[in-house]
């Protein structure tokens, strides 16, 4: 059998993977970066973050999304195709993966295709033909969609998110099961399409993660582009038939849909890893358990990204990855930020940082609120008039930011100045001691920050 050596050996290409290969070619190590899929990015570019957010953008330009406040438009929904999607999502992919190869030669990584075992806490097999030795590891395999077995699931009719990339027609009636961040983006997407969408899930709302008054907010919006909730309903058998698929729930009900969207939670992809021969087991949920540095219970075993559990983000998998790495290798590192965005890219987009009003509420913080709502920022009106707010929560006797809630258009842009200030300790008038540039959504900081210090400028 062949064999290799390398200081590192990163197992998975996805976003936690890649910047901790780089990472570590940065402090001057020798890196092996070792990918079991077809194509190198992990689920973050084949399934995941990229295609999902390239189908968005495609689908609010050929709808003329953010037109139609201006415009009276014919429905150019009916003469969208999956081809015209699917065209620009291609272009996107082609060039991300272009673009990542491209790092890593320039990097000297060396990347090998195939499934990563181990075999004892030094050495691992890929594919059984290759035997690779290693001072440290990072396991960075990612997650996949649940697929239960009582889900009928196939490449036409019952789709998981990733399935649902290889549809050949775009469906008139969709029935998305789970009100999670996936459910609720890919629902809002085709709600925007015309396919009449209805999201149904166990609890009463969306996303709940989210503050109230902008889950409440967001509700308002996605009902008004026709997409249904049904809440407090749990499926018991999902049947396919000639025309599509019908729900059969727990309490005798049914629904009936041209397509199914299966939105109810992923799982890490542990399994082919034999993790159990070093000494490693997953938690009940199936996650690897990491320390604060990333580190399994074997120190010089590191594991990140969606393979740990939450956040499960992108965004965060790649910091957790380079974390890991710079600690592996003693660089100066810093635990993971308390404090990070997430960005929720339903359509209106949301992003918040921080509390919420009902942590603070249970935590008893003496706090208060500034709001500002998109039809007063001028921004927003040249652009379109989407509906959406800014909420800042800040302590009503310091004034230090304790969370910022931002629902609209560019929402997943602006949050990071709020992101930025909260992480200077910045207090709630610092949005309103400086010039920002106008017209910007930014501005709903400043009208946000009034709205809020009028409220406490008589306790002062
Ligand atoms: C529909 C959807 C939309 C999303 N949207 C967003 C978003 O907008 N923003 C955001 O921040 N996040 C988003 N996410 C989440 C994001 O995609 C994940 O959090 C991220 O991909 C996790 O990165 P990772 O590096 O941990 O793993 P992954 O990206 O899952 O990559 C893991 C890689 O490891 C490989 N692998 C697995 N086992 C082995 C093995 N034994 N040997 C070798 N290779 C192996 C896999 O083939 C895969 O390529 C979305 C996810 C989905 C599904």
């Amino acid at each position: 059998m062949e064999q290799l050596y390398a200081d590192y050996v990163v197992i998975g290409s996805g976003p936690a993977g890649q910047k901790a290969a780089i990472q570590a070619v940065k402090l001057g190590k020798s890196v092996i970066i070792i990918e079991g899929g077809p194509h190198l990015g992990g689920a973050s570019l084949n399934s995941g973050t990229i295609p999902s957010k390239s189908l968005r953008e495609a689908i609010l330009d050929l709808t003329g999304f953010y037109q139609r406040s201006f415009y009276a438009q014919e429905n150019l929904s009916s003469k969208i195709s999956i081809n015209d999607l699917n065209f620009r999502l291609n272009k996107i992919l082609e060039e991300q993966r272009k673009m990542l190869l491209h790092q890593f030669e320039k990097n000297n990584i060396k990347v090998i295709y195939g499934n990563a075992r181990f075999i004892d806490t030094h050495r691992i097999i890929v594919d059984d033909s290759l035997e690779i030795k290693a001072e440290y590891f990072l396991i960075a395999t990612g997650s996949k969609p649940r697929n239960p077995i009582y889900v009928p699931f196939d490449q036409k009719k019952v789709l998981d998110s990733t399935r649902l990339l290889s549809i050949d027609h775009l469906p008139k009636t969709l029935i998305v099961l789970g009100g999670g961040i996936i459910g609720s983006e890919y629902a809002s997407f085709f709600a925007a399409l015309g396919t009449e969408v209805t999201v149904v899930d166990k609890r009463g709302q969306l996303l709940p993660l989210l503050d109230e008054e902008i889950g409440m907010h967001l509700q308002k919006a996605l009902s008004t582009i026709g997409l249904k909730m049904l809440g407090h309903q749990e499926p018991e058998r999902i049947i396919k038939n000639e025309d599509g698929v019908e729900v059969l729930f727990k309490d005798g009900t049914s629904l009936k849909a041209g397509m199914l969207l299966y939105a109810l939670g992923r799982e890490a992809n542990v399994n082919s890893l034999d993790i159990e021969k070093v000494g490693i087991s997953v938690d009940r949920r199936g996650y690897i358990p990491v320390n604060a540095l990333f580190q399994t219970v074997v120190p010089h075993i590191y594991a990140a990204g969606d393979v740990i559990g939450g956040p499960s983000l992108a965004s965060t998998s790649m910091e957790q990855g380079r974390l890991a790495a710079r600690h592996a290798f003693g660089a100066k590192t810093h635990h993971f930020p308390t404090f990070y965005p997430i960005g929720i890219y339903t359509i209106p987009e949301i992003s918040s940082c921080g509390y919420t009003e009902e942590e603070l509420k249970k935590l008893g913080f003496n706090y208060a609120i500034g709001r500002a709502y998109y039809y007063e920022i001028a921004r927003n009106q040249i652009s379109g008039n989407d509906p959406g707010m800014f909420k800042i929560l800040f302590h009503a006797d310091t004034l230090e930011i304790l969370g910022i809630h931002i629902i609209g258009r560019a929402a997943t842009e602006v949050i990071h100045i709020g992101q930025v200030a909260m992480s200077f300790n910045a207090k709630v008038d610092y949005f309103i001691d400086q010039v920002f540039n106008y017209p910007t959504y930014a501005e709903g900081y400043r009208i946000a920050a009034l709205n809020g210090i009028n409220k406490v400028k008589h306790k002062r």
